[in-house]
């Protein structure tokens, strides 16, 4: 099946899956906290995604969809990752909002717009061992689909497994921003939690919009 556009539908498929696929994993996550870490990143994914999931509206605009997931997430996420992951359904709720249909096109700008979004907000860049490592290297590849002329299924492919690599890439990486950062050389052979529940949230979508 392709797709060409998002609906509200899809979004709020998107997120219900990202809850059961977090807190499928929330023990892993919580596992890859703990070297580097305070080891709730699975506690704090598992109930900002479940909080998201239970505000989900109703009606057909996507902007409402994500606006109201980024409300949630920051609302009841303690710790750094929800108030990141709310800046980045923010900023993709702001690029929705003009966005009739949500085509490919938008939803790369959309993925770009937000990582640009975290980035201000943690003051982090790509290679800092965060969320980013995975959140921009999706938005890159969904760009390059949509440049490519691609359908959008194609372009959410590609964002996952982008940022499952982005994510991989993460365990060498010295960490700079967050929790990890105190660790200085001992952040080092670790995987970063946040870029990989970004990942999954990722795969989430790629997942939903194949019929998954
Ligand atoms: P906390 O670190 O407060 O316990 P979590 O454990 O839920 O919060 O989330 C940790 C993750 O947040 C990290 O793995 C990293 O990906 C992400 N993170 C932390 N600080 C930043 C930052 N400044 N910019 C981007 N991502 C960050
Ligand atoms: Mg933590």
């Amino acid at each position: 099946m392709t797709q060409s556009v998002l609906t509200a539908d899809t979004l709020r498929d998107w997120i219900r899956k990202a809850a059961d696929v977090l807190s499928e994993n929330r023990a892993y996550l919580t596992d890859l906290d703990s070297p580097i870490g305070d080891a709730d990143h699975g506690n704090n994914m598992q109930r900002g995604f479940n909080a998201a999931s239970a505000a989900l509206p109703p009606g057909e605009d996507p902007a409402a969809v994500a606006k109201a997931v980024a409300m949630a997430l920051i609302s009841k996420v303690g710790g750094a990752a929800g108030p990141l992951y709310g800046t980045y359904f923010l900023a993709l709720a702001k690029r929705f909002e003009g966005a009739a249909p949500l085509d490919i096109d938008a939803l790369a700008s959309a993925l770009e717009e937000a990582v640009a979004a975290v980035k201000k907000r943690g003051k982090a860049e790509t290679g800092m061992k965060t969320m980013i490592d995975a959140l921009d290297p999706a938005a890159v590849a969904c760009r390059m689909e949509a440049t490519q002329g691609g359908t959008v299924s194609l372009a959410v492919q590609a964002a996952a497994k982008a940022a499952e690599a982005g994510a991989s890439a993460t365990v060498p990486m010295l960490a700079q921003r967050g929790r990890a950062s105190y660790l200085g050389d001992r952040s080092k052979g670790h995987q970063d939690p946040g870029a990989t529940s970004s990942a999954m949230i990722l795969r989430a979508l790629a997942d939903v919009v194949a019929g998954r």
